[in-house]
């Protein structure tokens, strides 16, 4: 007996099989069973679906694809098997698909790995503050990722517009001002280096105890930064030494009005301030410095306070 020649069938003749498994010759020549001839299809004749290219990451690169033949998905593991060269690095990668099963042979396919490509410079997601850290990204436009840097706090700072005061034994004030804080900050505490001589409450009410003598207040914001103001304590009510804040001429038309704000120092002063017009025929002035221009002429405006007094020419055109 001989073997039976390879029949012919659409792909290639893989062997005559009996019950699943490849037979032997001699099984063939022996036994009375029924064996089947197996027909295995080129791996080259499928359609591999196309791979985008992927970003280095340092890692091994697998994209994922397709295989197709005629209008069969094929199953990895089953109909082929993949393997990998080149996938790590910047470059062309390949994919080497090798048929297994109804398959055989081999077929490649290339794909691209390169650098992430980024959308544009950093740009702030997230604007910092005093208090918190912001944040900058930017995309890849090929895979997608995200990179982001983490932006510096603000730095801290804070204006406090005396840095001393003198109260009278007693005496209270509220004209100690904070402002200029970095955004996100905020006053965190008011303290008194020593509270027999002065004390202050948590928005910064400053009120002199009943001996005299020196001592510190201290602001502190919650981001860290502090100041000091020194606070002096007298017997003696505390008088005006200076005022600012007066301009020296105005021109003012006929029935028009302006408001004079003087600032008294020190900002404790207890001595209050009054406003007098020489010519009231020309300008009048009310005890909170609105000036009203009454007819053509000039007008002098006395700003007084204890016995310190500034003065504003108004003329009336
Ligand atoms: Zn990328």
């Amino acid at each position: 007996m001989e073997l039976p020649q390879a029949p012919q069938g659409d792909g290639k003749f893989a062997g005559w099989f009996c019950d699943g498994k490849e037979a032997e010759d001699d099984q063939i020549l022996n036994d009375d069973k029924e064996f089947y001839a197996v027909f295995r299809q080129d791996i080259k004749d499928a359609r591999i679906s196309d791979i985008p290219a992927s970003c280095y990451n340092g890692t091994e690169i697998k994209p994922t694809f397709t295989v197709k033949y005629q209008d069969e998905l094929l199953t990895e593991n089953a109909d082929y098997t993949v393997s990998w060269k080149n996938n790590v690095n910047i470059g062309t990668a390949t994919a080497v698909i090798t048929g297994i099963g109804k398959f055989f042979g081999t077929k490649e396919i290339s794909y691209v790995i390169e650098a992430h490509r980024w959308n544009g410079p950093m740009k702030t997601v997230k604007e910092p503050t005093a208090l918190v850290y912001g944040r900058a990204e930017r995309k890849c436009t090929v895979c997608g990722k995200t990179e982001s840097k983490q932006l510096a706090k603000l730095s801290p700072k804070m204006k406090v517009n005396v840095s001393s005061i003198v109260l009278k034994t007693g005496q209270s004030t509220t004209k100690v001002k904070v402002t200029g804080l970095a955004k996100g900050d905020r006053i965190a505490s008011w303290t008194s280096g020593n509270n027999k001589i002065v004390t202050v409450n948590s928005s910064g009410k400053i009120r002199a105890g009943k001996k005299t003598g020196n001592a510190k207040i201290s602001v502190k914001l919650q981001s860290g930064l502090q100041k000091q103001i020194a606070v002096k304590v007298q017997k003696t009510p505390v008088k005006t030494t200076k005022i600012q804040g007066i301009q020296k001429k105005i021109r003012l038309r006929k029935k028009k009005s302006c408001t004079l704000v003087p600032q008294i120092l020190p900002i404790t002063s207890v001595e209050k301030i009054t406003f007098t017009s020489s010519n009231k025929k020309v300008a009048t002035v009310t005890s909170k410095g609105k000036v009203t221009a009454k007819k053509k002429g000039t007008a002098v405006i006395t700003v007084k306070s204890g016995k310190i007094k500034v003065k504003c020419k108004i003329t009336v055109r």
